[in-house]
């Protein structure tokens, strides 16, 4: 299953012969074809880039794709796709009869699939021994479960809500309303940290119709803070909670810009069940896709591209679409040769944030219905700004599941495998006296 992106997986204890709880924890930071979760603008960057990594062409045939290059709704399974078949359009303009794709998760997957469409000879090249990406389902605690991504933010116009559905998936809406939050300290109701997440959301909204938008240079804590936002306390909880886990960056260091750039799609946000690597899944069927094989390296020649793998094997067509993430990109993996100076410009700026989850499955859902379950532990720092928060799964999986996020430096820091495990467990102990 690309173990790469598992930190750990494992039992607690055994209690009546009944595993109790199980869990599963990511890890796409030290994945060797992610590099981190996903995409974000630091501060001083305007979202404009992105617009100029979607218009990326070299000599006409070769183009960018991935989550990091959609300036309408960057850093999603949706933009990726997206990207993908604005990538394809863009070398199909030069009305080749065949290319090749570097990468296949949703980027890359939709321009070939795009491509396929069209009647364009498509040949996939993709580093990992499976499809997907970013999108990755595991079935080690029975049931499917996400490590990648696994809302579908905002399904009004979103063309995963028909993949979806093609796909034969259910789509559960979430009822963020339908949660409790409780002080670690003494397992008590926590109004004020309620309150706080309230304010943020609002103040989020604010930010993201700001017209005109505010200035670049802004962190998003410097924007919270002219408005008498704290960095500690309930508000630095519900900024772990609201901003850290949803733009997987540390509020100082995310860009004012990646809250009031981009689209939002209406519709609230649904978690799909039944297994999300079927999607992709769908996007591949009768695509030629080669596993396993790294590209190292994309080259446009006067009469076609040359596509050299790791392996050393250079492969040819009309033109291709590299669809790698953008740290793969900022890496050299592949190089792109002859990149305009402003693509390179554009793919320096932007950062890969860190986002991680942690799945606890219980012997039954102790939880009572309830779908957030907040937990508000002591202290500032990056240990009480992980695993503020999880969410109820037991509808999307079929099993009683709890999923905890950290983001940012809570991210990067947590500690490896078991011990990650228990910190969130603990969490859940001392806030509600789970088992
Ligand atoms: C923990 C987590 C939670 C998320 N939650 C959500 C969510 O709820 N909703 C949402 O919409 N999005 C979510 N996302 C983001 C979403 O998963 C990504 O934006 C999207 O899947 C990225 O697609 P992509 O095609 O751009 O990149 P990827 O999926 O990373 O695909 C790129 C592919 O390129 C391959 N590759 C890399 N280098 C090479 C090379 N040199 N040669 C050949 N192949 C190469 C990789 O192996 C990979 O398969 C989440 C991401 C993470 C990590």
């Amino acid at each position: 299953m690309g173990g790469a992106a598992v930190l750990g997986v494992g039992t607690f204890a055994t209690i009546s012969g009944t595993p109790h709880p199980q869990w599963l924890s990511t890890d796409w930071g030290s994945d060797p074809w992610a590099r981190g979760s996903y995409s974000a603008i630091p501060p001083g960057v305007d979202e404009a880039v992105r617009d100029t990594l979607a218009r990326t062409i070299v000599a006409g045939r070769i183009a960018l794709a991935g989550e990091y290059a959609n300036p309408d709704n960057p850093s999603t399974a949706n933009g990726a796709y997206d990207s993908g078949r604005t990538a394809a359009a863009l070398i199909a303009a030069g009305r080749g009869s065949s290319a090749i794709v570097v990468g296949a998760g949703m980027a890359g997957l939709g321009a070939a699939r795009q491509l396929a469409d069209w009647g364009i000879d498509v040949r996939v090249l993709e580093a990992r021994p499976r499809i997907g990406g970013r999108i990755l389902t595991s079935r080690r605690l029975g049931v499917p479960v996400e490590l990648g991504a696994s809302w579908i933010h905002g399904p009004s116009g979103n063309p995963l809500v028909t993949l979806a559905s093609e796909a034969g998936l259910e789509l559960i809406p979430c009822d963020w309303d339908n949660r409790s939050v409780r002080r670690c300290a003494d397992g008590r109701d926590d109004p004020a940290a309620a309150t706080a997440l309230d304010r943020l959301h609002g103040l989020l909204d604010e930010l993201g119709a700001a017209s005109p938008p505010p200035a670049v240079e802004q962190s998003v804590s410097d924007w919270l803070g002219e408005r008498g936002w704290s960095r500690s306390g309930s508000e630095a909880w519900a900024t772990a909670t609201a901003v850290e886990q949803e733009w997987a960056r540390d509020a100082d260091q995310l860009g004012v810009r990646a809250v009031s750039g981009g689209l939002w799609l209406g519709g609230g946000d649904d978690l799909i069940a039944g297994g999300y690597d079927r999607v992709p899944a769908l996007l591949a069927r009768d695509l030629d896709i080669v596993l396993s094989t790294p590209v190292a390296r994309v080259a446009a020649r006067p009469d076609g591209v040359e596509v050299t793998r790791a392996d050393g094997v250079v492969e040819t067509a009309d033109s291709a679409v590299v669809a790698v993430p953008l740290a793969l990109m900022q890496a050299g993996l592949p190089v792109v040769e002859d990149l305009p100076e402003a693509t390179r410009t554009a793919l320096a700026a932007l950062v890969t944030g860190r986002f991680e989850k942690i799945v606890l499955r219980y012997e039954r859902a102790w939880w009572r219905g309830r779908r957030v379950l907040g937990a508000v532990p002591q202290g500032d720092g990056p240990a009480a700004r992980r695993w503020t928060a999880f969410y109820a799964h037991e509808d999307v999986a079929g099993a009683p599941i709890l999923v905890g996020l950290a983001g940012g430096t809570a991210a990067a820091t947590r500690p490896s495998g078991a011990a990650c495990a228990a910190q969130a467990r603990r969490r859940l102990q001392d806030a509600y006296g789970a088992i």
